[in-house]
């Protein structure tokens, strides 16, 4: 039971740019809920647009709110309706943040992932930049003792990989991953790891492109330094690869992607472009009879078991992909390094750095 009334926590207080770090009430439970104390939390690219307030923040944030929405604890206290199976005191979880209605077309079909009334820890409740956070128990997800804190914090991203990668056939295929930021490298690792036999990846990051060969990456495209499509349908004997994995959101990347897939091929979108993005249909969809997939968040609680299931079996190394690691105190410093273009996954301690 958490017996402080207030806690630590990094909120948008403002609807202007930046974070404050102050005092705000430790959440109060419902019935089915479940309340943890947060380990280690990781910074996302949402959070910095949130930072930044940005026309989407603009839009979307409604201060005051804590941010914060991939991150690891320890459960502190659970609601009375809440079945040992689901979350016990003292369990170590990290937790999905799409909170579904239940109810909706979506939800009822078993794609909750979708739900028309999604709602999003960290985005539009309070989330876990903070000593606690609230989650609804069903959201919890125990973790396996055999994953470590720092891999725990990393969760909901990499469940947006591993969602990505697994939407089709992966084992054998040649794989191109445009953008390689976080998301993008773990796909990468992921790919490997599931058997893909040649993954191409295009970054225009020196740092980044880097970092994809040591995740596991054959060949890394600088496409502003190269013809990425030509050289891609080069490596193929001019068929293009298997699967396109988009994760940049970037407009000429989204393109080039589809130039290089082959004809059959699938293309699975993550990437969140920030406007219309122009693409020949005709030669690069319709001719091609290429699959078209968008991907969001991760499936429920599909994702999750597959992710758990390769972590286990030790299949994924994402060791190179961490960077710093501080105390919430520190988040300004955090801030700026990733908004500088630093390529690693920064971790935040509300508690207080581990021992
Ligand atoms: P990120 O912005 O760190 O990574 C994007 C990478 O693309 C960067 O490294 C950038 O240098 C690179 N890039 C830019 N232009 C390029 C080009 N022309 N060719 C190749 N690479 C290029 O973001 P991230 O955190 O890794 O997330 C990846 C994308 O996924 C983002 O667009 C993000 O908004 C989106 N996202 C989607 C979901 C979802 O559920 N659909 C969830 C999380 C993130
Ligand atoms: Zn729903």
């Amino acid at each position: 039971m958490a017996s402080a009334a207030t806690m630590k926590a990094l909120r948008k207080t403002q609807p202007a740019r930046g974070l404050t770090l102050g005092a705000a009430p430790v959440p109060s439970i419902g019935p089915n809920d479940a309340l943890i104390r947060v380990r280690a939390a990781s910074i996302c690219g949402t959070d910095l647009h949130i930072y930044g307030w940005d026309r989407w923040s603009q839009g979307r944030i409604k201060p005051p709110v804590t941010l914060g929405h991939e991150f690891c604890g320890v459960v502190e206290q659970v609601g009375e309706e809440v079945i040992p199976e689901k979350a016990r005191v003292g369990d170590f979880v990290s937790a999905e943040m799409h909170v579904n209605c239940g109810w909706c077309r979506q939800c009822r079909l078993g794609e909750s992932h979708v739900c028309r009334n999604l709602r999003i820890i960290g985005i539009d409740q309070d989330g876990a930049f903070a000593e606690f956070v609230k989650i609804p128990a069903s959201n919890v997800w125990r973790l396996d003792p055999s994953i470590p804190e720092h891999i725990g914090a990393i969760l909901d991203p990499l469940g947006n990989a591993v969602h990505t990668v697994l939407a089709g056939p992966i084992a054998g295929q040649t794989v191109l991953v445009t953008g390689s930021g976080p998301i993008g490298l773990m796909a990468i690792a992921v790919a490997k790891a599931c058997g893909s036999s040649t993954v191409f990846a295009t970054e225009v990051n020196a740092q980044r492109r880097a970092m994809a060969v040591k995740m596991g990456a054959d060949l890394a495209i600088n496409p502003a330094a190269e013809d990425s499509v030509a050289r891609i349908l080069g490596e193929t004997g001019g068929a293009g690869v298997d699967v396109l994995l988009e994760m940049s959101g970037n407009p000429s990347a989204i393109q080039q992607g589809f130039q290089a897939l082959r004809a059959g091929g699938r293309a699975s979108l993550l990437g969140i472009p920030t406007e219309s993005v122009p693409l020949d249909l005709v030669n690069d969809v319709i001719f091609k009879g290429a699959t078209v997939q968008g991907i969001y968040g991760r499936r429920m609680y599909q994702t999750w078991v597959q992710m758990t299931e390769l972590l286990k079996a030790g299949r994924l190394n994402l060791e190179p992909l961490f960077g710093e690691r501080e105390p919430l105190e520190k988040f300004e410093a955090a801030f700026s390094m990733l908004q500088n273009g630093h390529a690693g996954k920064i971790l935040l301690y509300p508690n207080g750095l581990p021992r």
